[in-house]
């Protein structure tokens, strides 16, 4: 029997043979790296212009859906395309495949007009490891500055109420950003509230709108409408209690529609909110397409002559069943996990409320499809079918298009012609192995190392002896 044991050290001929190829993955992976380049530029152009906005939630669900990327991929593409928009050195050193994809995707979780130029010379003369390391380091340094920025703004939180020397009484203060947002939808509401009462005093009809179109003389000031409505908030929270309320509670909208209206939204009817502002027809039908109903019955006269019992159009065990079957929003590129339960049939048009009736939907996509004019269908086989507002299906997942015969060569003629000049050597790190120091590399090059104590700091002291 003839053992042949693998030559370990290839014989002169193979090592050139070799050399040759490395050096062909090296000039097509720079390639590829100015094509990706081009791809983001792309992206940021229809990101920019909605082209997503489609029926998508987002440039990245869009980007998954028609090139086939996982969620994560396309996601960090569209952050890197929206990044280097603003980030011209790094964008162009792409272009010209002088830094790998990873290297620039790294980069631009840190970059800032302000440290772009020293972090692309952190990305020419490290390896991607480097970089990656680099860049975590950096981070630990911006995230101590942004932790000691956030605990100095919540420590300046305050509000201050003092009687002035006239006896009215001064409010001034500063609050936390997500605090603030609060109070002023708190105060929206208020003036909203105020603003009806006003027009209802004069008898006006009440806008589905409400502006302030027709401002009469004594319309008073944006600034003391704020001071009403303050007092109104004020009014409110004495009356009723503090009690912030489950978040459920707290968004919870009651819907009057007549029955005919909410099986057809021609038919003539009432559908208003509790305080009476009117709602689209088509929005009451997506609102109780899976709510809790209560069905009230009036006699001729309007007078209220029954009220039903309380009951949920989707059954608690079916709704469990149905986010089993279908996990998530079943719109075709979405597959958000938490979904309210679609009538593809609406039961106000004797649609059943069984699993075939049935589909998970996003907020979103329950929108499209009550609102916006998308349509989805079950088939016999029990595939669902969208189709787009204009009739035309859009399907779960498109096919990508034809690539030429020879991609590669294709690629080399497109970068020639635009006088790029690729070869084994463009995306060579300059480090020729020296010893990487990365604290005394951050201390060096980020602007905020000198002046925030950091992890990196103390680790580099350790770290030399
Ligand atoms: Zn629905
Ligand atoms: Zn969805």
């Amino acid at each position: 029997m003839n053992i042949s044991t693998p030559n370990v050290f290839p014989t002169p001929e193979p090592v050139v043979e070799l050399e040759r190829l490395g050096d062909a993955i090296a000039e097509l992976s720079a390639h590829l790296d100015a094509a990706t380049a081009r791809v983001l530029d792309l992206i940021r152009e229809f990101d920019a212009r909605g082209g997503w906005n489609t029926g998508f939630l987002s440039c990245a669900a869009w980007l998954s859906w028609r090139v086939g990327l996982d969620r994560g991929s396309a996601r960090e593409r569209v952050r890197v395309a929206r990044a280097l928009g603003t980030l011209p050195r790094l964008a162009q050193a792409l272009a010209r495949g002088e830094l790998s994809y990873s290297k620039v995707r790294a980069l631009t979780r840190v970059a800032t007009a302000e440290t772009e130029e020293r972090l692309l010379a952190v990305g020419r003369a490290g390896t991607a490891e480097h970089v990656e390391r680099i860049v975590r380091g950096w981070r630990r340094v911006d995230r101590k500055a942004e932790a000691e920025e956030m605990t100095r703004r919540h420590r300046s939180r305050a509000l201050y109420v003092y009687p002035d020397e006239d006896g009215m009484v001064v409010i001034r203060g500063r609050l936390e950003p997500e605090v603030g947002a609060v109070v002023l939808q708190a105060l929206a509401a208020a003036r909203e509230t105020l603003h009806r009462r006003a027009d209802a005093k004069v008898g006006k009809h009440v806008p589905a709108e409400p502006g302030f179109a027709d401002v009469s003389a004594e319309t008073p000031t944006m600034a003391q409408q704020q001071a009403d409505a303050l007092m109104l908030v004020a009014e409110s929270v004495l009356h009723h209690g503090i009690d912030p309320g489950a978040p459920g509670e707290r968004y919870q909208v009651v819907v009057h529609i007549d029955a005919p209206v909410l099986a057809d939204p021609d038919a003539p009817g009432e559908s208003v909110l509790e305080e009476g502002t009117y709602v689209p027809a088509e929005t009451s039908q997506r609102l109780a397409c899976d709510a809790t109903r209560v069905v009230m019955r009036r006699d001729p006269d309007g007078h209220l002559i029954e009220i039903g019992a309380r009951t949920r159009t989707i059954p608690p065990a079916l709704r469990r069943t149905l986010q089993h079957r279908d996990h998530g929003c079943r719109f075709p590129g979405c597959g958000r996990s938490f979904g309210q339960g679609h009538h593809i049939r609406h039961w106000a048009n004797g649609g059943p409320t069984t699993l075939s009736n049935l589909t998970l939907l996003c907020r979103r996509h329950h929108r499209a499809v009550h609102e916006e004019g998308y349509q989805v269908e079950r088939r016999h086989d029990g595939a669902l079918r969208f189709r787009r507002p204009d009739g035309r299906l859009l399907s779960e997942s498109p096919a990508l298009p034809a690539v030429p015969a020879d991609p590669v060569g294709m690629l080399r003629a497109r970068h020639n012609a635009q006088g790029l000049a690729i070869d084994p050597r463009t995306a060579m790190p300059g480090w020729l192995g020296e010893r990487f120091d990365v604290g005394y590399a951050i201390d060096v090059l980020h602007p905020l190392a000198g002046s925030v104590r950091t992890p990196v700091e103390f680790e580099t002291r350790r770290s030399r002896p």
